[in-house]
């Protein structure tokens, strides 16, 4: 099983539930990181102390947002070679996927054209959508999922609908046998409501996303424990936005499965 997370800590967000059901019942289980999620100036701001981070400011945030998502994989019980970065710009990913011939876009956050993170799939590689494309290619290969969790189409992050459509798109050419399943962070400000920490309440699909065709899994208190525990591994996001994150705490998690 394969989660393809735009930033570090959604793989948490939406599926934290359905790793740890996946590892426990034998499963070999994936995640790629679509960013480093390197954009995040309010982020950089406190963690830098700083009103206007620099570039280097952002690139520092991504190393650490990145070291936070393996901390948190790692909880989840995610083996490390089976967690893959590609390192592409925060924030410009429908703008990369929309013109894929265009020369090498430069992130206006970190001021890199190409991957700068040395852990990366492939580092150095140009910031266009046709290496991007490449790339989540090359782990779905390298993986060949049967089950793949990906981002709603009706996400409202751009990065996470493109990223879903993406997915789409590539597992349809080349891997049509593998279940796609759509999960959904970014839904409107009202959503999750309550926000905070309730760990007796359901998560209910938001009315943006009302008519997909949505299904429950339950979460056992261990694993709403472990996902707690992975999201407070993600202490930059945590410091900025808790109320949001442990909103997705709850008794279940919410997938629909791909048209
Ligand atoms: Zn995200």
């Amino acid at each position: 099983m394969l989660v393809i997370a735009p930033h570090p800590d959604d793989e948490t967000l939406c599926c934290a539930g359905y790793l740890q059901r996946a590892v426990r019942a034998g499963a070999t289980v994936g995640v790629v990181w679509i960013t480093a999620g390197d954009s995040f100036e309010i982020d950089a701001m406190l963690t830098e102390r700083t009103l206007r981070p620099r570039s280097a400011g952002l690139e520092k945030l991504g190393l650490r947002r990145i070291a936070e998502g393996h901390a948190a994989a790692d909880l989840l019980g995610v083996p490390r070679a089976n967690q893959f970065l590609l390192g592409f710009p925060d924030r410009d990913i429908a703008e990369l996927l929309q013109h894929p011939q265009a020369p090498a876009l430069r992130s206006r956050y970190t001021g890199a054209s190409a991957v700068p993170y040395s852990e990366a799939l492939r580092p150095g590689d140009a910031y266009t959508g046709a290496a991007l494309r490449a790339s989540l290619q090359a782990v779905i290969d390298r993986f060949a999922p049967t089950i793949v969790l990906a981002p709603s189409l009706l996400d409202r992050h751009p990065d996470h609908s493109s990223s879903g459509a993406l997915a789409l798109e590539l597992l349809r050419a080349g891997r049509p046998a593998a279940h796609l399943y759509f999960w959904i962070v970014h839904a409107g400000l009202d959503w999750p409501a309550p926000g905070g920490l309730h760990r007796n309440r359901a998560l209910w699909p938001p009315r943006r996303a009302a008519a997909l065709p949505w299904q429950q899994l339950p979460l056992d208190p261990a694993q709403e424990a472990g996902k707690l525990a992975a999201l407070r591994a993600h202490r930059t996001q945590m410091e900025v936005m808790s109320r949001f994150l442990d909103a997705f705490v709850r008794t279940n998690e919410i997938y629909a499965p791909a048209p």
